[in-house]
């Protein structure tokens, strides 16, 4: 994190908390990124109410987490190996409500990680309107190359420990990065025996036939677009016509690629870890699905499918994806995907706009160069909460004991993701921002958790 003075601040109480939180961190960069961006942009209301701020040291409760739980996780392999992985729960912030935040299953998990995302998480759930607070979970536990037994292994005993710390009204999980339903199942099974009771509404992303939501699967992604049309039609750009490039290959690319698609976007591109697929003819989603959500394989067997298509393996400072041209990126991978230089190169091709499914692609200077040069951006923390805010109908008709149709679901998402933008709309022309959405969110959600931390008192 570049200092202070390079950010030429105007409040001293945000020069200090930022300055404190550097020294108290400085072994955890995703999380410093991921507060400097945020508390940065927030720095016209903060001088607004900087005395009252500093009273109740509302800054410095904001950026410590109310609880960080960290377990140990063993497991035996297919050959009858012990390994051990590290688990994780951040119990960010409850004043909206119980902690709410997906558990990711990624080698490179660790605590900066953890935090940056259960961070990013309150300010996100606050925009859903929705009551619910932030955290976040998972583990170093590499999911690739191991077979469906070991992942159910895995799961069961992250739940053994998981189990103690979460509960319908006090935190409920969800999935991420490598946690998709089949880990939601394994995980649900093994809370329900060890808690010997039916609490539908301790995870959500749950299957149909045990408590899931319609479109929860499809939300995020939904959800990005939705959010994605709204912006692009205030600026009075219409998305239909347009061309895409997506990257990843995981739930919230895929169903980003099928809404772009229905929307009329021709999508021309998506990824995964390795490499990317280029279509000139519109990626066929099919082919990706069966590729992703069946064989669990990688995304260069496209080419078996559809020959004609190129495949580019990632080489080099900047991700394959984005050598291609488009009018919109949606990164839908993992964070900091896009850094200056594969921005200097977006910019280059002629984008009109970012939409970040994932959480914190850009880098700050990725997004500060997109600006600058008049693309718009659609915050990760406002345009992804779709998923997140799905999460909460599930549990909505898992207190009901209802189940809503999809589009009953698909419907109350649309409307939810039109007030998200709204909200980034209203602070954006409030602080005379110039369509700079990114800070619009921000402060939007930092608003309400502020008076609900307030209205709290200091605990
Ligand atoms: P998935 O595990 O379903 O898919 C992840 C995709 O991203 C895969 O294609 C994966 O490729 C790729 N990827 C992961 N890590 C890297 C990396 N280090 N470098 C390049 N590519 C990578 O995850 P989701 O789709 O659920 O999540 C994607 C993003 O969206 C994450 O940032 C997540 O936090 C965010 N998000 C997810 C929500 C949800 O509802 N699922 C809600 C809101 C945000 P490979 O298979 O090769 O690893």
């Amino acid at each position: 994190m570049s200092n202070n003075c390079e950010l030429n601040l105007k409040s001293q109480y945000l020069s200090e908390v930022l300055e404190d939180l550097r020294k108290k961190n400085s072994n955890e960069p995703e999380f410093l990124q991921a507060v400097k961006e945020v508390l940065t942009s927030l720095e016209p209301v903060i001088l607004k109410h900087e005395e009252e701020y500093r009273r109740v040291s509302l800054l410095e409760r904001m950026v410590e987490p109310e609880r960080i739980i960290s377990f140990r996780v063993p497991w035996i392999d297919d050959n009858g190996n012990v390994r051990v992985n590290r688990g994780y729960r951040v119990q960010f912030n409850g004043a909206i409500g119980p902690y709410k935040g997906g558990l990711r299953f990624h080698p490179s998990v660790n605590q900066s990680i953890m935090k940056f995302l259960g961070f990013e998480q309150i300010f996100k759930n606050a925009l859903t309107t929705r009551p619910i607070g932030g955290g976040k979970g998972g583990s170093d536990f590499d999911p690739k190359g191991k077979s469906d037994f070991e992942i159910m292994k895995f799961c069961q005993s992250f739940m053994n420990e998981l189990q103690k710390y979460i509960g319908q009204d006090l935190d409920v999980p969800a999935g991420d990065i490598g946690v998709g339903g089949r880990e939601i199942g394994y995980m649900f099974g093994q809370y329900r025996k060890i808690r010997n009771t039916y609490e539908a509404g301790v995870l959500t992303g749950k299957g149909l036939t045990y408590g899931g939501s319609l479109a929860r699967t499809q939300a995020t992604g939904y959800g990005l677009l939705y959010f994605m049309r709204e912006m692009l039609q205030s600026n009075n750009i219409i998305l239909q016509g347009k061309t895409a490039i997506i990257s990843g290959s995981g739930n919230v690319a895929i169903y980003a690629c099928e809404k772009a698609q229905q929307l009329g976007v021709k999508v021309l591109g998506m990824s995964d870890s390795s490499g990317c697929i280029y279509d000139e003819n519109g990626i066929k989603l099919d082919i990706v699905k069966e590729i992703k959500e069946v064989k669990r394989g990688r995304i260069k067997e496209y080419l078996n499918s559809v020959p004609s298509a190129k495949y580019m393996e990632n080489s080099g400072s900047v991700p394959s994806i984005y050598t291609i041209k488009a009018d919109i990126i949606l990164p839908c991978a993992t964070q900091n995907d896009i850094n200056i230089e594969t921005a200097e190169l977006i910019v280059s091709n002629g984008a009109i706009a970012i939409g970040e499914g994932a959480n914190m692609p850009c880098t700050n200077e990725a997004v500060e160069y997109f600006h600058k040069n008049k693309v718009l951006v659609a915050p990760g923390k406002a345009a992804n909460a779709g998923g997140v805010a799905t999460s909460a109908l599930e549990m909505t008709q898992n207190s009901m004991r209802d189940a809503w149709t999809f589009e009953k679901v698909d419907k109350k998402l649309e409307s939810i993701m039109i007030n998200i933008f709204k909200q980034c709309q209203k602070a954006d022309a409030e602080y005379n921002l110039g369509c700079n959405y990114v800070a619009g969110a921000n402060i939007a959600a930092f608003k309400k958790i502020a008076e609900a931390m307030i209205a709290q008192g200091v605990i």
